[in-house]
């Protein structure tokens, strides 16, 4: 039976579900919250941005050299109101070219140590209205006005001076309100033990939550932690078909894996580049450039 894409808007974990939460490991002593900081970006912000000059990769690598090599924390959490964060973080998903290989998914869960069905990005079937159909990826949208944030009784949600939402796993106490509050699905509820991790290339904390933590929730993360070090995230690098691009509405680039660089307000203008269930009001940073006859918000998810 088909069904509109999403449509289990509200989805309450079923009985699919291997056991119940235990309430929770014992965990480490409750970080403070870390504050919620929102940065809006104003149209004529965005549409203002100038390109970064040389190729993306090259300019998003030098952003993060910069980055690097500074005292600044890997991600920032807050910003002050004067001094604006170096980069917006944002996605582009060209759907003319995703063939549904699923290696986005693939690499995210390889490099993060998730089980099969926890999809920080997820590869959805969809037809459209002449019945064709095509394939639609979904990472987390990275929403300005993320519904997930607020719902949270212990703060454990929240969106960094860059605009990535995260979950401090640390804080988590398993509600799971936010994956109710979430329109996407983009988030799943780690009901069992994680795999297991080797050493990491960084520090287990809401940039890199790896391994996941039982009884939290988890979520795409937009490889927070390699950023600064001007790698894009796991499925941006690893798709072989350049759907995925790295944008920064600060600097107006995006990188693809294929080593693509487009001047991103110019890209999404020219392409008439959607967002999905903007109608929602989570102003999500997530671009979607639709083929001929896709309609994100009537088409159905079949698979
Ligand atoms: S790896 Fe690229 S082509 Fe394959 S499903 Fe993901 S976005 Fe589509
Ligand atoms: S897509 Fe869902 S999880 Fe991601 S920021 Fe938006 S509401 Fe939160």
């Amino acid at each position: 039976m088909t069904r509109r894409p999403f449509e289990q808007d509200r989805p309450v974990p079923g009985p699919e579900r291997p056991e119940a939460p235990s309430g929770g490991e014992p965990r480490a002593a409750r970080k403070p919250a870390p504050p919620e900081a929102p940065v809006r970006m104003g149209r004529r912000r965005f549409l203002g941005g100038a390109l970064a000059g040389g190729a993306g990769v090259v300019a998003l690598g030098a952003m993060g050299e910069r980055l690097a090599g500074g005292a600044q924390p890997a991600v920032a959490v807050q910003s002050s109101p004067s001094v604006p964060a170096a980069h917006q973080w944002a996605m582009v998903v060209d759907l003319r070219y995703c063939n549904g290989c699923k290696m986005c998914t693939t690499a995210c869960e390889t490099a993060h140590y998730l089980h099969a069905d926890q999809t920080w990005i997820d590869v959805f079937t969809m037809t459209n209205a002449a019945g064709e159909n095509y394939f639609m990826p979904r990472p987390c949208m990275m929403c300005e006005d993320p519904p997930c944030v607020p719902v949270c009784p212990v703060s454990a949600n929240f969106r960094t001076a860059e605009g990535i939402t995260l979950v401090d796993q640390s804080r988590c106490i398993g509600t799971r309100i936010c994956m109710n509050a979430c329109p996407y699905q983009a988030r799943y509820f780690n009901w069992g033990n994680p795999r297991p991790a080797p050493r990491q290339p960084f520090p287990q904390e809401p940039s890199w939550p790896v391994p996941q933590v039982k009884g939290t929730v988890g979520k795409c993360v937009f490889c927070a932690a390699m950023l600064p070090s001007g790698k894009v995230p796991e499925c941006v690098a690893k798709c072989p078909m350049g759907v995925l691009y790295l944008g920064d509405l600060e600097s107006d680039v995006a990188v693809n894996g294929l080593g693509a660089t487009v001047k991103l307000s110019d890209f999404l203008a020219e392409n008439d580049a959607v967002k999905f269930k903007e109608s929602y009001g989570t102003h999500p940073r997530c671009y979607y450039i639709p083929g001929h006859g896709q309609d994100l918000e009537t088409d159905t998810e079949t698979a």
